[in-house]
Order: C-alpha cells, then structure tokens, then sequence
C-alpha cells in the first residue's frame, strides 16, 4: 500500500509553518507524485487566507513552481469552510472556477454568513463543551454539509466528524452519488475510526492525505495506513493508492 498523492497541506497562508516551495520539495523527497496545497478557507477566524488578492498571489507562486519542478503536480486548491447552514462555502466564484482541487471542512471558529448560521455555530461550540450535540444539532449540521456537496464540485471531505457532529452515514451516501471522496486524516490516529465505519458500509471512495502544517509532514500517512490496517479497508476504495489512481486524476484538473 503506497499513497503517491497527498492532497490536503498547509502553507503559510493559513496556519501551516513552511512555504509553498517547502511542501513541494518535501513531497518530491517522499516520492509523491502530485500535492495539494489546500490551505483554510478565508472564512476561518484568524487563520484563513487573506481574501482574493492572497489567493492570486498563492496560484501565480505555484504556476511559477510547475516550471521549477517538473516531475510533480502541484495542486491548487483550498479547505474552505461551511458558512452557511444552506452549504454555503467560503471560497469566491472567481477563485472556484479557477481551483485544481476543492476539499471542503466543517470547521468551528468560522465566520457565520446569516444569523441562523452564527446561532448553528454557536450550538456546536456550546456542544463541544458539553460533550453532546442533539439529535436536531446534528441533523442541521448534516444538511448544510450535504447541501455543500450538492452545490460545489468538491473533491473530498475532509476529515469527517471531527470537531462537528454530523450523521456520516449520510454525508458518505450523497458523496458517493456526487463522486466526493471522504477523508481518511493522518493526523487524528483512532479519533476517526467510527466515522469511517461508517462509510465503509456505503459505495463513497476514500482518499488519504497528510493535513500537514509542517512540511515534514508532508507524505506522512503512517496513522492512515495503521487506520487502514485496523479496520480491513478495502485497497480499492482509496482513490491515491499507487495503482488507484486512475479514478481520481479524471476528476482533478480536468
Ligand atoms: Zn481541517
Ligand atoms: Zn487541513
């Protein structure tokens, strides 16, 4: 089992500590073949990429890059963030059209767009303190993430249920019909594992990614492959296996 494409990284224009180049080169040291620089959406409080002009300013250096490093493909992308509880995401339509690769996350600390938003959001806030959202919590949060894969052309969720309550049965069944991956994180060890249960008992495709913030963890899927390991997941359901890959460069870039 080799992953030869880590499609979910962080930069210095969210919360990430290297460079783009720094990813770059990171990923051609640990074989890969394409990365996605997909940093956090500009809806995240403090973290966020800073509006259109960064975003400019994000594809023009990675345009620069593919002439500098030839011998890998280098995504550009976004982790935008759930807005509204209509699905809205916070990504411009003039940078969407433009996007090699739309991962979409349901973060906290997001700015609310409408005021049944910023009521949603601070539900969830209030739920992670005390350890519960209810059944009608979770029902909302599970028709504005929907309601986003409807919408947009997203790639991959990523790393489903952290943070949020959502019924991921769900989620994994509209994605599979919107031919949306789901996330296996390498970052979050055994935290996710009920989540993928869950969608292992749907048709939905999986993707593994690093989720790095540094670039030496860029490539770094070792608690994914652990996770894979544990829970007997099918090689063919993950769409950046060396071998697998077919299904997925179709989508991307296309
Ligand atoms: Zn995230
Ligand atoms: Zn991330």
């Amino acid at each position: 089992m080799r992953v030869i494409a880590d499609y979910h990284t962080h930069t210095v224009y969210s919360h990430g500590k290297g460079s783009i180049e720094d990813n770059v080169r990171a990923a051609l040291s640990a074989g890969l073949k394409i990365i996605g620089i997909t940093d956090h959406g500009p809806g995240h409080f403090f973290i966020g990429i800073r509006g259109v002009p960064a975003f400019r300013r994000m594809q023009s250096e990675i345009e620069r890059l593919r002439y500098k490093y030839p011998d890998i493909e280098i995504l550009f992308g976004v982790e935008a963030n759930i807005v509204d509880t209509d699905g809205t995401i916070d990504v411009p339509a003039s940078i969407l059209r433009e996007l090699d690769i739309l991962l979409v996350g349901y973060h906290k600390l997001v700015k609310p767009q409408s005021a049944a938003a910023a009521l949603l959001f601070i539900k969830n806030f209030i739920a992670g303190w005390t350890g519960g959202a209810g059944e009608s919590l979770r029902r909302l949060n599970t028709e504005a993430i929907t309601a986003a894969v409807k919408r947009y052309p997203v790639d991959a969720i990523t790393h489903p249920g952290l943070q949020i309550d959502i019924d991921t049965f769900e989620l994994a069944e509209i994605c599979a019909q919107y031919g949306t991956a789901l996330e296996i994180n390498s970052s979050y060890g055994e935290e996710l594992d009920g989540y993928i249960e869950a969608v292992l008992t749907t048709q939905a495709k999986l993707v593994i990614n690093s989720d790095a913030h540094t670039p030496s963890r860029v490539g770094d899927f070792k608690e994914a492959y652990s996770l894979v390991e544990r829970l007997e997941i099918p090689r063919e359901r993950i769409i950046n296996l060396e071998g697998n890959m077919a299904y997925k460069r179709r989508r991307l870039g296309s």
